[in-house]
């Protein structure tokens, strides 16, 4: 059963739970999609029907920071632990390198993606890169064929949120691939181009701080963390 965090509903499992589900899916038949919602995508799902619908039909949604887990605790149905999308993927790598795997990186400015292939072959021996494509593109049917034609066994679909829980939403089972994974900037982070937060920040629930003071112009996105907690109070005396 799954925790409800303002109407997002969250696995609670563990990462290492996590990564097994993950390959679990890419095992069994059809397509299945995993997605990594923080606070500020809680608040996007409170105002956007169809991100809200398009986050809580993935087969795995994994809390990606601390203020979800925090938002759990607080209402009484405490998560395990946090599962950070670019974590989950990282292990996911190793599994799929292991079984000789093949992933399709979708997303971010042109370049990126084929940069963070190329570091991630390097960093994964065993795994596949069976493509790349930046994430601004205007049509979705050529780039779903070009995917279709890698034979992909998993995509990572960083676009952003929502556009890419609603894109993998519509998109997945064309894509031929049996797992898609919604990872935001993990391409910016795996090509090198972005650094993540250092542990000591993360570790402290810090990582926005973090990329705030990396990129004040997040500050609009980052207003909706308050935003969260405040709603997670009301949602508390509600009930
Ligand atoms: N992006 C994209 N296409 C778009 C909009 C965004 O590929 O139309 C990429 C953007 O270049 C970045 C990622 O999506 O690599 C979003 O990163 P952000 O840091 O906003 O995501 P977060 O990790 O905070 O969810």
């Amino acid at each position: 059963m799954r925790i409800d965090v303002l109407g997002v509903g969250f696995d609670n499992v563990t990462m290492e739970e996590a990564i097994d589900r993950g390959m679990e899916l890419l095992h069994s038949q059809g397509c299945h999609y995993v997605v990594t919602p923080n606070p500020e995508i809680v608040e996007v799902c409170r105002e956007n029907p169809a991100a809200c619908r398009a986050v809580n039909g993935a087969d795995l949604v994994l809390p990606d920071g601390v203020g979800v887990i925090k938002g759990a605790r607080m209402l009484g149905t405490p998560l395990k632990e946090k599962t950070p999308g670019i974590e989950f993927a990282a292990g996911l790598m190793e599994r799929m390198a292991r079984e000789g795997m093949s992933l399709y990186l979708l997303g971010a400015k042109p370049g990126v993606a084929k940069m963070a292939g190329e570091k991630l072959a390097q960093a994964h021996p065993g795994l596949r890169i069976a493509g790349t494509h930046d994430g601004y593109f205007h049509e979705d049917a050529p780039v779903v064929e070009e995917i279709r034609q890698s034979g992909a066994d998993a995509v990572f679909v960083c676009l952003g949120a929502p556009k890419q829980e609603l894109w993998m939403e519509k998109n997945g089972p064309a894509t031929g691939a049996r797992l898609l994974c919604g990872l935001g900037g993990s391409l910016d982070i795996f090509s090198g181009t972005t650094e993540r937060a250092p542990k000591f920040w993360s570790d402290h629930g810090l990582e926005w701080l973090y990329r705030l003071c990396r990129e004040p112009r997040r500050i609009g996105r980052m207003m909706k963390l308050p935003l969260f907690l405040v709603h997670v109070k009301q949602e508390k005396r509600r009930r």
